[in-house]
């Protein structure tokens, strides 16, 4: 059976299931016996195989922004943007010091950027991206950590202006999809994180600013939830906030500032006993039967759950046949909801779908539970700083709903608005991060060819482009502003924290 149909930081979750089967001594038991065994990730060795799939990912409502348009969709701001438009920004000579940085960044950073798109490395394997960007970060000054937390091709680098100050993370990601490279656009996101540390780093000098940046190079999105395991290997800690950015289609110059979804990995394991299929049946015990079962169990709890979950999984088998009860039976099941407090509920409804089987058959049955994708928790305060300087300085538009991106699903978004499907199918690592820190993620427009999502060979060009490129170095200013001011000005850091706080009430809090 192959992972490779799995959406992810448009499709992680496939892959990291994929590695995990394929070498499950990357993989920590922290627990056993016939019931659940959870997993931390515990390996850094890249086993991602096999064939994406071109998954059409664009944004569905015909307002994609198509390379070479006849002209830009319409679109118009959120009203409670456009309201906010007074709020004060920061001071127009750090503005200047920000801007500046970046444009002298920015033939840097667009060779940069070709440089790993022309190299494309798979996850945890993202060593020659390793290379030029530790390489930048120390040209420019920054203390650089080589092979950091024990991963291969994870780094760290920092910066720091006096004593006291606030501490700005940033995420750079690396890595490319087999056989089609970077489809979903890492090597932008690579430029967007040195970017905004490098100019953050700059404006801090240049004003005396108390302060330090730190950026981790985060391997292996795409397979293998690199930042997860930086996360256990407290990565983030010193972190007050942490910035990212990522590509999608979507609308000219646009951008989105919207939660995605949470996810849970289940590996099952039925074990049960051989006999002859008509000699001795009453010897068997049927693990084929005990997967049926449970498959037939939870398509009945299917029919209780919330529209915005879901539940699939495929059942295989080792020497089945005919005339032989079979022995064994695995099941792999991914659960999504759309935050870590529903999702914990439906996986455990579906575990004791595979409980009631075992019981059912006579079998045993081991449950696996991979680490969990949570939700992007997308900081209030820093998505209002980000949208009022992408509006009103680089004249970008900002929604907020999941995503510039979408799926096969949007047919049905449009008749289930409230839902909006697309948000459960996309998954990010940093939503992992952002139930631990205040964050932000925008989903940012390039412009695309029709059908050319995410993770299509038409998304790996436009990767490429120029427009690609410049909006990223706006999406980059954008965060730049947002990233010093939680450095600069106390009351907005006292925002972003507030907001942090009221969001764990809201989403249930662990
Ligand atoms: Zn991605
Ligand atoms: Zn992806």
């Amino acid at each position: 059976m192959e992972f490779n149909d799995q959406p992810g930081c448009f499709s992680t979750l496939g892959k990291l299931l994929h590695r995990r089967r394929s070498s499950r001594t990357d993989w920590k038991s922290v627990g056993g016996g016939n019931t659940v065994v959870y997993h931390e990730p515990a390996g850094v060795r890249n086993v991602v195989e096999g064939v994406v799939k071109h998954n059409h990912i664009s944004c569905g409502a015909g307002a994609e922004w198509i390379l070479d348009p006849e002209g830009p969709p319409s679109y118009t701001s959120p009203d409670y943007l456009v309201s906010d438009a007074k709020y004060p920004l920061l001071d127009a000579d750090i503005v200047k010091t920000i801007e500046t940085t970046l444009d002298r960044l920015d033939t840097p950073l667009r060779d940069l950027s070709l440089k790993i798109h022309s190299y494309p490395e798979l996850a945890f394997e993202e060593k020659y991206a390793h290379k030029i960007m530790t390489d930048f970060m120390e040209e420019h000054g920054f203390k650089v950590t080589r092979h950091y937390a024990g991963l291969r091709t994870a780094w760290h680098a920092e910066f720091t202006v006096g004593k006291g100050g606030r501490v700005l993370g940033v995420n750079s990601e690396m890595d490319a999809l087999p056989g089609i490279g970077h489809a979903c656009g890492h090597n932008l996101i690579a430029i967007c994180g040195l970017g905004i540390a490098i100019a953050v780093k700059t404006a801090l000098v240049a004003h005396s600013v108390a302060g330090k940046v730190i950026i981790l190079g985060t391997p292996a999105e795409e397979g293998g939830g690199g930042k997860i395991v930086l996360l256990k290997k407290d990565a983030y800690r010193e972190m007050d906030v942490c910035l990212m950015a990522h590509p999608a289609a979507g609308a000219l110059n646009s951008s989105s500032n919207g939660i995605t979804g949470a996810a849970q990995s289940m590996f099952i394991e039925f074990t049960g006993r051989t006999a002859h299929a008509a000699a001795a049946p009453w010897e068997g015990k049927n693990a084929l039967d005990a997967a049926v079962v449970a498959y037939s169990a939870i398509s009945a709890l299917r029919q209780q759950i919330k529209p915005d979950h879901r539940i699939h999984g495929v059942v295989e088998g080792s020497n089945w046949t005919a005339n032989t009860i079979p022995d064994n039976a695995r099941l792999t099941y991914i659960v999504r909801a759309p935050n870590k407090a529903e999702l914990t509920e439906l996986a455990e409804r579906v575990v004791g779908c595979f409980q009631g089987a075992a019981a059912s058959s006579g079998c045993k049955v081991k449950v696996e539970l991979a680490p969990a994708y949570l939700d992007l928790r997308q900081n209030s305060a820093l998505a209002r700083e980000f949208s009022i300087n992408a509006i009103s300085r680089y004249n970008m538009t900002i929604n907020e709903i999941g995503s510039a991106a979408s799926t096969d699903f949007v047919s049905m978004s449009l008749h289930f608005s409230q839902v909006h499907p697309f948000n459960i199918i996309l998954l990010f690592t940093q939503g992992n991060v952002s139930y631990e820190i205040p964050s932000l993620h925008p989903l940012y427009a390039i412009p695309t060819s029709p059908n050319g999502g995410n993770h299509t060979a038409a998304f790996t060009r436009s990767a490429h482009t120029r427009e690609a490129h410049a909006a990223t170095m706006n999406v980059t200013r954008g965060l730049a502003l947002t990233g010093f001011r939680v450095l600069f000005d106390t009351s907005f850091f006292k925002e972003v924290k507030g907001a942090f706080e009221l969001d764990k009430t809201v989403r249930g809090a662990t």
